[in-house]
């Protein structure tokens, strides 16, 4: 974890190369009852060629948004989406559908996704077919291939999606996903709705053919195991916002953004010492809204920091003033946080404006 798996292979000429995605300000808003649904609200975010993103967060954070408007499910309010450079943000449904090959989104449930008509076979070499990749003895072939990459048995290839497990229809959708070579897959909570006993075995499926075959791969979970185990980077959303995006191996040891810290400190340690030692962040009450009421500031930025509310640390500023996207000493750890220093410094709870708390921290005993 934490280098670059497959970046060699994929990037073939090297540095020049466009990354496999970059997005950059995007907006999706909703109309809603009693103000507007800020869903995605200036999200910026780069997977480099190989590179495995992962975007966390808690439901209702706008993940989901997101990767819709990156595989133009959804219709972004602003901001651009380029995928290996094009910029594919605006473009009809006609002049995408030759571009559809670079990206591709396995969802949460597999079976809203596979056609439940067709067998397997027929719905991996779908993709195949329509962009004239394979044909043939070649199509078949390439197809028993990539069950086999998946860990399909060939007797499978003629079952359809409902005689599978829940386990093996996402496997099915990776390699419907994979069947054509893209640059980017974006995963949305692809484990969740598997049992617990087959999340593992999907998730190194998925860091397997990631190092394997080197695609660019946005990440999107709540889980934040799976994401320290697959991702390269880490970025945080919190109400349609990305707070903190880092390296995941420095996000995991020195987290800078106090939603961060939470979140993080409810994962669990492997080694119980450390696990009884460290304090564990509760914090208090659900994600707020993302309905802005009518004659708020839709197309004006928020003017507080969208945590203040059940931030432990929050000082008047956070209330006043929204905090500006920093990027901290080093270069590759981005913040939004009024109390991280400039030098990188983590916000204290010994803070001297601190005010109100918001949180409890409560010491692991068990
Ligand atoms: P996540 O995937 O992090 O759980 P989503 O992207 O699904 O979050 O949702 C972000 C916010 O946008 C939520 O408040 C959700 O209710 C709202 N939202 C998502 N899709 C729509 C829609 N089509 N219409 C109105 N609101 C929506
Ligand atoms: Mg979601």
């Amino acid at each position: 974890m934490g280098a670059q798996r497959g970046a060699s292979e994929a990037s073939g000429a090297g540095e020049s190369q466009p990354p496999a995605l970059e997005v950059r300000d995007l907006v999706r808003h909703f109309a809603g009852r009693g103000g507007t649904v800020r869903a995605v609200d200036g999200v910026s975010l780069t997977v480099g060629r190989g590179e495995v993103v992962g975007l966390v967060g808690e439901s209702g954070s706008g993940k989901s948004t997101v990767g819709q408007c990156v595989v133009r499910l959804d219709d972004p309010t602003a901001g651009t989406v380029r995928i290996g450079g094009v910029d594919v943000t605006r473009l009809s449904r006609r002049a995408l559908r030759p571009l559809r090959k670079d990206f591709h989104l396995v969802y949460q449930d597999p079976s809203a996704s596979l056609d439940p008509r067709m067998t397997v076979g027929r719905i991996v070499a779908e993709p195949l077919v329509l962009h004239r990749m394979a044909s043939g003895d070649a199509l078949r072939d390439r197809v028993a291939g990539l069950l086999r990459q998946v860990g399909l048995r060939p007797e499978l290839t003629d079952r359809r999606p409902h005689e599978l497990s829940g386990g093996q229809r996402q496997r099915v959708s990776i390699a419907r996903a994979l069947a054509v070579d893209p640059l980017l897959l974006v995963a949305d909570e692809p484990t969740s709705a598997l049992d617990v006993s087959v999340q593992a075995s999907v998730l190194n499926l998925l860091a397997d053919l990631q190092r394997d075959r080197g695609f660019g791969c946005l990440f999107i979970t709540h889980d934040l195991a799976a994401v320290e185990f697959l991702a390269d980077r880490i970025a945080v959303m919190y109400l349609g916002e990305i707070v903190e995006q880092a390296p995941a191996a420095e996000l995991f040891a020195a987290p800078k953004h106090p939603y961060t810290q939470a979140l993080l400190s409810a994962v669990p340690v492997p080694d119980p010492p450390a696990q009884r030692a460290r304090e564990r962040i509760v914090l208090h009450g659900d994600l707020p809204s993302a309905v802005f009421p009518k004659g708020g500031p839709v197309e004006h930025a928020v003017d507080y920091c969208r945590f203040h509310t059940r931030c432990p640390l929050a000082v008047d500023r956070c209330r006043t003033e929204a905090p500006r996207h920093r990027t901290l000493p080093g270069g590759d750890h981005q913040v939004a946080c009024h109390l991280v220093g400039d030098d990188g410094a983590a916000p204290d709870a010994a803070h001297p404006e601190r005010q109100d708390r918001h949180t409890t921290h409560t010491t692991h005993t068990t």
